[in-house]
């Protein structure tokens, strides 16, 4: 297996990006978010990098599964719940900690019989209006959770729709109507995101919920994850394949759709949107070839790119490309290909190799 494609995680990066999340939630502990494969960084590997978090947090029952298979012997919370009674033993076998946040849930739990107690938390939708019971119903949820034999222990939480967002304004009113929900009802409290961890103190309470942050991505549209103290935990790189010295007018890639405006040496990069680059990558999208900066032209093949090498004359077949990582950061590629570091992330495809730095 030759192909030059290839995701290569830092785990250290990984750990100076925990510690970071410690220092600024210095009285609450920390559930790292290592759903959809860690964000596209590999579950195992991200579960053994963050084996000092105070829990995990995974989507569904099945991701749960696989950080118990990666080893992780704390708690580990699924954000969605169970979506059938065969979650439920599955959760009850592995020891997972499940969130309910619909009746279809609190009735699950009900319908369960004895057996190895579960931990819950109950979503409360404080104004995302995404999942959650309302915030009226919170003492009777919990009136009925405390009275389900299989369930041993109860927390709450929420999730924030804008702590990323310059108004602090969603965030107070979703922090008071929690607040208020609860009034002296008993369990830990959890509403912070990576963006209200860095931006938002009084939403820490009791656990926090990090995800982005833990790879080193800014959870904000304006500014990158080195700009916050954070090292990015992943960087995509391949090699070029082929440079050649085109013509002033020559058209580049499928559709002709980028023109040479002089004479020019172009390369060809092996990735393409079939590894998780953005197909939509415009024209003039920043890459690096070695450490000199290089710019996409025309249109993103399956299987490779095509680079403008004015900035880069020496390039040669076999130079490093870096798509993102090191000096150029995820969130760059992701304001040009009009989405999130988020995205991309998790979008890298399995023909891309893995390695470890
Ligand atoms: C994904 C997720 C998080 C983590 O969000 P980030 O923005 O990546 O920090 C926290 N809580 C819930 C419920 C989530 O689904």
């Amino acid at each position: 297996m030759t192909r030059p494609a290839r995701a290569v995680l830092h785990a250290s990066a990984l750990r100076h990006n925990l510690d970071r999340v410690r220092a600024a939630v210095p009285h609450s502990r920390v559930m790292a978010v290592v759903k959809a494969d860690g964000y596209g960084h590999g579950l195992a590997e991200t579960v053994a990098a963050l084996a000092a978090a105070d829990a995990f947090a995974v989507a569904s029952v099945e991701e749960g599964l696989r950080v118990r298979a990666a080893g992780a012997t704390g708690p580990v919370v699924v954000l969605e719940g169970p979506f059938a009674a065969d979650d439920l033993a599955l959760a009850r076998r592995e020891r997972l900690d499940l969130v309910v946040h619909s009746p279809e849930q609190l009735q699950l739990l009900e319908q369960a019989g004895p057996g190895r107690g579960i931990g819950v938390w109950i979503k409360l939708d404080t104004g995302m209006h995404r999942l959650g019971f309302e915030p009226e119903a919170a003492a009777a949820v919990h009136r009925r959770l405390d009275r389900c034999p299989a369930v041993t222990a109860i927390g709450w939480l929420s999730h924030l729709a804008c702590a990323d967002t310059a108004d602090a304004g969603p965030t107070r009113a979703q922090l008071e109507t929690f607040h208020g929900a609860l009034g002296g009802l008993p369990g830990p409290r959890s509403l912070a995101n990576s963006a209200a961890v860095l931006r938002h103190p009084a939403t820490h309470l009791d656990w926090v919920r990090p995800g982005i942050m833990l790879y080193g991505v800014s959870p904000f549209p304006d500014s990158t994850g080195p700009e916050l103290g954070l090292q990015p935990a992943m960087g995509l790189h391949t090699r070029l394949i082929a440079v050649h010295r085109l013509p002033q007018g020559a058209a580049v890639g499928y559709g002709g759709a980028w023109v040479c405006p002089e004479p020019m040496p172009v390369g060809v990069a092996a990735i393409g949107y079939g590894d998780g680059y953005p197909r939509h990558a415009p024209s003039g999208t920043p890459v690096l070839v070695g450490d000199r900066p290089a710019a996409l032209v025309g249109r993103v093949s399956m299987d490779m790119i095509c680079l403008d090498l004015r900035q880069a004359p020496a390039a040669r077949v076999g130079d490093e490309v870096t798509l993102w990582g090191g000096a150029l950061p995820v969130e760059v590629l992701a304001r040009h290909a009009g989405t999130i570091g988020y995205e991309l992330l998790c979008s890298v495809t399995a023909r891309v190799a893995r390695e470890k730095a």
